[in-house]
C-alpha cells in the first residue's frame, strides 16, 4: 500500500449467521478517485461501506483508511472517513446550522473552528440559502446535501455515498451529481449505485459486485473499452461471393441478411471497415451503409453479471422506473424478464 491508498480492503469476508454476504473481496481506493460501487440487491455494496466506515466488523480481512486499521486504530480510521448511510442520518427537528454545529461536535472539531467549517461544508453543498431552514421543510434533495454536508464537515480523506440519489427527481440528481464531481476534486469518494449512467457520468473508476464477489474493477475507460464493436452491418447493392468478404483481415464470421445486407463480426482488435469500404470501391460493390454495432453499458453489465437473457436497448433506454424481482415475469409492453436474476435497474435516464 503506497501513500497514495486511502483506503484498503484485503480479503474482506462477511458472514450473517451462515449467510456469507461478502466473499472475500480486495480493492483499494486511490487519493482523487470517484470509486462508482455498482451491483443489483443484495449483492453486498452496503455491507462493504459498513464495515470500510467500522459499523459493522469485518468476519475476516484486513481494512485500513488513510493509513490506520479500522479495528486496531478505530478512531484515527473513522476521522478520516465521512458517511453519508443510504437513510441520511437528519434530526427533522433541527435547523440546518443547528444541525451541523451538532455534527461538527460530534467530529470533535475544536470549538474555534466549527463556524467555520460550518460555512465550508454549506459552501460545498449550495445550503447558505437555507441555512435558518428546519431540515424536514426542506425538499428531499436539499435533505440530501444536508446529508452530505454533515459527511465532509471534519473534512475527511474519503467520503463514502451509499446510493446518495436516490429518490430524488431528474433536477435534484444533476444538481447532487455535480456536487460528487466536486467533492472528488477534494476527497477520494466511494459512491455505491444501482444506476450505470450515474457512475459513467460521475465516476473515474468502477467496481461491479454480484452475490458478494467482485466481478469488475477498472477504470471507466476500461469498462467502455468492452463497449467497443466486434459486429458491424455493411450493405451493398452489388455484393460479391461471401468467400471474398470472409477473406478479409480481421473478419471471423459472415451472416447474410436481408436486402443484401451482411452482418460481420470482427476480432476485438481488428475492424475490417477500412479494408471493406476500400475493397467495396475497388471491386464496385456499391457500398452504402456500413454501422458498426456497439454494446450498450447495460449489455456488458448484464454479461458480466453472467445473465443470459439481455433486455432490448429501447426498454432500458426510455427512462423507465423497473425494479425487477427474482423470478420470471413479463413487463407491460411484453419483454420476458425470466432469468435477469434479481436485477434492478433503477431510473435509467440517459443525461439526468
Ligand atoms: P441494496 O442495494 O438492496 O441495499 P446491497 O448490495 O447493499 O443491496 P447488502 O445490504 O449489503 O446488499 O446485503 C447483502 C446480503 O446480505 C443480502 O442478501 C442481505 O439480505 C443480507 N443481509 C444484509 N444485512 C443482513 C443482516 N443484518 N442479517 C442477515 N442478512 C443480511
Amino acid at each position: 500500500m503506497n501513500s497514495d491508498t486511502l483506503v484498503s480492503v484485503q480479503n474482506l469476508s462477511r458472514f450473517y449467521g451462515d449467510f456469507c454476504a461478502v466473499k472475500n473481496i480486495s480493492f483499494e481506493v486511490k487519493r482523487g478517485q470517484i470509486l462508482g460501487f455498482l451491483g443489483p440487491n443484495g449483492a453486498g455494496k452496503t455491507t462493504t461501506m459498513q464495515v470500510i466506515t467500522g459499523t459493522l466488523a469485518p468476519t475476516m480481512g484486513q481494512i485500513s483508511v488513510a493509513g490506520y486499521d479500522i479495528l486496531d486504530d478505530p478512531l484515527k480510521a473513522k476521522a478520516a472517513i465521512g458517511y453519508l448511510p443510504e437513510q441520511p442520518p437528519l434530526y427533522k427537528e433541527m435547523l440546518v446550522e443547528e444541525y451541523l454545529r451538532f455534527c461538527a461536535k460530534l467530529h470533535r472539531i475544536p470549538r474555534s473552528d466549527i463556524s467555520n467549517a460550518i460555512q465550508h461544508a454549506m459552501e460545498q453543498c449550495g445550503l447558505q440559502e437555507v441555512n435558518r431552514r428546519l431540515i424536514g421543510n426542506l425538499s428531499k434533495g436539499y435533505q440530501q446535501r444536508v446529508g452530505i454536508a454533515q459527511a465532509i464537515i471534519h473534512t475527511p480523506s474519503v467520503v463514502i455515498l451509499d446510493e446518495p440519489t436516490i429518490g430524488l427527481d431528474p433536477i435534484q440528481i444533476r444538481d447532487i451529481r455535480h456536487l460528487i464531481r466536486q467533492l472528488g476534486e477534494e476527497h477520494s469518494v466511494i459512491l455505491s449505485s444501482h444506476i450505470l449512467q450515474e457512475v459513467q457520468a460521475v465516476c473515474n473508476h468502477v467496481q461491479i459486485i454480484n452475490e458478494g464477489e467482485l466481478i469488475f474493477n477498472d477504470s471507466i475507460d476500461g469498462l467502455l473499452s468492452q463497449m467497443q464493436s466486434t459486429h458491424l452491418q455493411i450493405a451493398l447493392h452489388r455484393p460479391p461471393e461471401i468467400q471474398q468478404l470472409k477473406q478479409i483481415q480481421g473478419v471471423e464470421m459472415v451472416e447474410v441478411r436481408e436486402n443484401n445486407r451482411f452482418y460481420i463480426q470482427h476480432t476485438a482488435t481488428e475492424s475490417p471497415a477500412e479494408a471493406l469500404v476500400e475493397k467495396s470501391v475497388e471491386g464496385n460493390w456499391g457500398i452504402y451503409e456500413l454501422i458498426p454495432e456497439h454494446r450498450s453499458l447495460e449489455q456488458v453489465f448484464m454479461t458480466l453479471m453472467g445473465a443470459d437473457e439481455v433486455p432490448p436497448d429501447s426498454l432500458l433506454e426510455k427512462g423507465e422506473n423497473v425494479t425487477l424481482e427474482k423470478g420470471e415475469g413479463t413487463l407491460e409492453n411484453g419483454v420476458n424478464l425470466k432469468k435477469m436474476n434479481g436485477i434492478k435497474v433503477n431510473s435509467i435516464v440517459e443525461g439526468a
